[in-house]
């Protein structure tokens, strides 16, 4: 190539101002090549396989294939355009290619077994044998281990279970968008406010049709169960968002529910797991499903009362204003929001005037330099993919240079919604140099205008908090390799850092650094965040009660042997046994749209929501014993937890933080489930 491409010299920062956007897919190309290299090097080494010629060279394998696949992606999340589209289409087959290629490499293979089957006598570090261990079951999970017939199955597998999980999305999809309550009734549209009827009559009018157009995507079907007033067309739509792939037509999805259940333990029994749930749990903090039954067991006993009062209370409350006798699914958003009103008065407007957004990021960076000594100063001859991003160079107590800081806060036309954190280097240790970590923060904050600034909501400052959470977690690393660097950690662990920072936006001591009028500079008066506490629990016992019966619903599919089960509506109504709070439906079905799970990546893994609540909420739990700036418990975080990424079982580095296994008692007492004794 004569023409040179600042993606394929070496560089520390990314070369933002230098790339166009004909750069990536010659870089893309060069780089896999580069790294197919790395790898038939490793691979046809003659020398005997050694932890340090394979291991270690692997994870230090195709790095510059990682610089440009970070900045690729991270640019078609937060600055894209329809040229990046393409070529993301044409590069993500290339990328699973080469993923591929690397775990069906039987040469490669055989030289990770033959080190991990001298583990015990290789003195390894905790951190090594990690690796080691993590890199093995990545192959033998995939079905190294298996003879040739079982290989063969096993792909044939993979192949149907990802075709069927394309189906079920689609017909989950088809489902969603055929549906349609057009009213020509404005009675039929009391108690949406104005902003809700609007966009309603916009709907019907850009298809062509008058009056009010309601359909089954959440900006129009949440508004709609939580304000109309015509209770007859609530419990219309409730039906038809809760029967998706439930009709017995050509977009039902009972047998595919079926096919991919069936498949999913045929899978698992093939690799040595007695269920799908084992064979996932195995690389989760929760390790068994014996575990997360107990977990979820144990939470349903303590959440079930206090979600039996709530409803008994919103019944009541129903009754008295609308005589209603039983309440019904599609009553609960309705009097909720009522209650809610009535209860709290809680409003965005009310708050936003205390987070004027450059004060909440000087509120999170001095909780930080509070608790782990980080000091952030902004620099501006950083080379960024925006003018509105901002940069900080992060430094440690004792000046040392930390990591890199992007903060992208405010929407944009090339921007996805949503926030996020992510990197754009990871932390590493090569040679005896610890190279530190390029951590990026994406947003979506409301936009000064000339005569206001950013004002956050107050979930935007939890949001802000969050990102920031797992942004640390990056910064901090502390690690020798870089496939346990940072956020590299299981999943129901990851949440751990992001979800504890929000702890503090409710604290007095630390409000007290940041939340101050933009006008008058007036401290946040602590009614409002006392208020903000209380409907943050808000009917929390009926919440808890309900995510624990998708956890139930999906372990039921995933930790027993599903080959006897014919009737999906049958076997759900099971599962949701002991959950129930309202009426059954006849006509609805979850499983059939339950897209989490047997769509997206969530099979086995929907207790992790909870899970991850209360490992931060027993975490933070240290922090109010000991003081919420406590030095000492921060350095113990950030020693066993933060710095560590996934270096050792999560588990593990959990207990070396906490002192003890985590506890469901400190979310309980925060999220109102306890009674409280007096
Ligand atoms: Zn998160």
């Amino acid at each position: 190539m004569s023409i040179a491409n600042p993606l394929l010299e070496p560089f520390d920062l990314a070369p933002f101002s230098k790339i166009k956007n004909e750069h990536f897919k010659p870089a893309f190309l060069q780089a896999i090549e580069d790294a197919r290299a790395e790898i038939d090097a490793i691979v046809e080494n003659p020398e005997a396989p050694t932890f340090e010629n394979t291991l270690e060279a692997l994870d230090f394998s195709g790095q510059q294939l990682d610089r440009v696949s970070s900045i690729f992606f991270n640019l078609n999340s937060a600055e894209t355009n329809e040229e990046i589209q393409k070529i993301a289409q044409e590069v993500s087959p290339l990328l699973s290619d080469f993923g591929n290629d690397i775990i069906l490499n039987e040469g490669l293979f055989q030289r990770v077994k033959s080190v991990y089957e001298q583990r015990n006598e290789l003195d390894l570090t905790p951190e090594q044998l990690t690796l080691l261990e993590k890199r093995y079951k990545k192959f033998s999970r995939n079905g190294a281990n298996l003879n040739e017939e079982d290989k063969k199955r096993l792909r044939k597998i993979d192949a149907e279970l990802a075709k069927l999980k394309l189906t079920f999305g689609e017909n989950v999809l088809a489902e969603t968008n055929k549906y349609e309550l057009l009213l020509a009734d404005e009675k039929d549209v009391e108690g949406l406010p104005e902003g809700e009827k609007e966009a309603a009559e916009q709907l019907a009018q850009s298809k062509g049709k008058k009056g009010w157009l309601i359909t089954l995507d959440y900006p129009s079907y949440i508004p709609f169960m939580k304000y109309a007033k015509n209770r007859a067309l609530r419990k219309e739509l409730s039906i038809a968002f809760g029967s998706k792939g439930f009709h017995n037509n050509e977009l039902d999805n009972q047998e595919n529910v079926l096919k991919i259940v069936a498949l999913r333990h045929e899978r698992a029994n093939l690799l040595g797991y007695p269920t799908h749930a084992h064979f996932v749990l195995e690389e989760r903090m929760a390790e068994t499903p014996e575990k997360v039954m107990d977990f979820l067991n144990e939470l349903l006993e303590k959440a079930k009362p206090a979600a039996e009062r709530e409803f008994n209370e919103l019944e009541d409350f129903a009754k008295q204003l609308d005589n209603i006798d039983q309440l019904e699914k599609w009553d609960s958003a309705y009097y909720s929001e009522k209650l809610k009103q009535k209860l709290f008065n809680l409003d965005d407007e009310k708050l936003k005037p205390y987070f004027k957004l450059e004060n909440v990021i000087n509120g999170v960076f001095k909780v930080a330099e509070m608790l782990f000594g980080l000091t952030f100063k902004e620099v501006s001859n950083i080379d960024k993919y925006h003018d509105e991003v901002k940069t900080f160079e992060v430094y440690g107590a004792s000046n040392n240079f930390i990591s890199l800081f992007y903060a992208d806060f405010h929407p944009r036309a090339g921007k996805r919604g949503g926030a996020w954190m992510t990197s754009y280097k990871s932390q590493f240790t090569l040679n005896g140099t610890n190279s530190r970590p390029h951590i990026s923060n994406v947003c979506n904050f409301t936009k000064p205008t000339s005569t206001k600034p950013s004002l956050l909501t107050f979930n935007e400052v939890t949001t802000l908090f969050h990102e920031f959470g797992h942004g640390l977690h990056g910064m901090l690393a502390n690690t020798t390799y870089p496939s346990l660097s940072g956020t590299s950690v299981y999943w129901d662990f990851v949440e751990l850092p992001s979800q504890i920072m929000e702890n503090w936006c409710y604290e007095k001591e630390a409000l007290e650094l940041f939340a101050h009028h933009y006008e008058t500079g007036e401290l946040i008066p602590m009614e409002l965040i006392e208020k903000i506490k209380e409907s943050a629990t808000f009917q929390e016992g009926m919440a808890t009660v309900r995510q624990l019966s998708f956890g139930f619903l999906d372990m039921a599919w995933h930790g027993t042997d599903p080959t006897g089960i014919k009737d999906v509506k049958a076997y759900e109504t099971k599962a949701f046994e002991g959950t129930d709070l309202f009426p059954k439906t006849p006509e609805t079905c979850m499983s059939t749209s339950f897209s989490h799970i047997f769509q997206g990546g969530y099979s086995s893994g929907y207790y992790s929501y909870k899970w991850a609540e209360v490992l931060d909420a027993d975490a933070f739990a240290y922090f109010k014993e000991q003081g919420i700036f406590n030095k000492e418990v921060a350095d113990k975080f950030k020693e066993h937890v933060l710095s560590k990424g996934g270096t050792e079982n999560p588990m593990e580095l959990y207990k070396r933080f906490r002192g003890a296994e985590p506890k469901i008692e400190a979310l309980l007492e925060r999220a109102g489930l306890v009674e409280l004794k007096d």
